[in-house]
């Protein structure tokens, strides 16, 4: 495991280095978005990237477009900026998760892990493996490949397109994977737990977060009410027709 680590506090990056090296993962640290940017462009084979968003010469969430223009490892933001914008705008720029200093460095190293398992996995002909409903049955698409939800919203879960009155809407992978799950059995009230573990392949409490993260952005994006109907104490489903 190679994790190119852009971090410019060097008793930060001092300590990951220790923690994540003793993780057996072979640490490749610079201090600046230019040069991790160069060493991105020479292809050192990096698993995954360590994004401090407080760097000297580069806003990391500048950095992180740049990098998601440049390759797609995954990236996972360390900040301590707390607030959902910035959170919100990290994914939307293509980060793959976050952590919020300070934190505990076996959460990194399980953030690592699942995010490094996702991206190694090939890329599958459905976005989400076909949850089985409670009599165990697999509701198929429609056979012109859309699943219709309010608001003229249409997910076809083949092409892996999500459209509103027609018109495309960008969602990132984890977007779309979340709102596919959940459009897929209409009605059904899928737990936190259940989504964290489907879409994140993790149970990580700390992912609870991520999850209310990307269900605000899929709702901002589609801009429709009522797409992902939050069940207040459970989790979230898709409305019934
Ligand atoms: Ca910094």
């Amino acid at each position: 495991m190679r994790v190119l680590l852009v971090e410019d506090d060097d008793r930060v990056a001092g300590a990951l280095s220790v923690n994540l090296t003793r993780q057996r993962m072979d640490v490749d640290r610079v201090g600046t978005a230019q040069r991790a940017l160069e060493r991105l462009r020479t292809g050192a084979g990096h698993d995954v990237i360590l994004l401090d968003l407080g760097l000297p010469d580069l806003d990391g969430l500048a950095l992180c477009k740049r990098i998601r223009e440049l390759c797609d490892v995954p990236v996972i933001m360390v900040t301590a900026r707390t607030d959902m914008a910035t959170r919100l705008h990290g994914l939307h720029v293509g980060a793959d998760d976050y952590v919020t200093k300070p934190f505990d460095p076996r959460e990194l190293v399980a953030r690592i892990h699942a995010v490094t398992r996702r991206a190694a996995r090939p890329a599958p002909v459905s976005p989400v493996s076909p949850a089985e409903g409670p009599d165990g049955s697999v509701p198929e698409p429609r056979a012109d490949g859309g699943i219709a939800g309010p608001g003229g919203v249409r997910i076809d879960v083949e092409r892996w397109e999500v459209t509103v009155d027609g018109e495309p809407v960008a969602l990132t992978r984890k977007e779309f994977n979340l709102l596919a799950m959940l459009a897929r059995q209409p009605g059904i009230v899928f737990t936190r737990s259940r989504i964290l573990a489907e879409v994140w392949d993790s149970a990580w409490v700390g992912n609870q977060r991520t999850l209310e993260v990307h269900v605000a952005a899929v709702r901002a994006k589609l801009g429709v009410a009522g797409v992902i109907e939050t069940v207040r104490g459970v989790g979230y489903r898709f409305p019934a027709g």
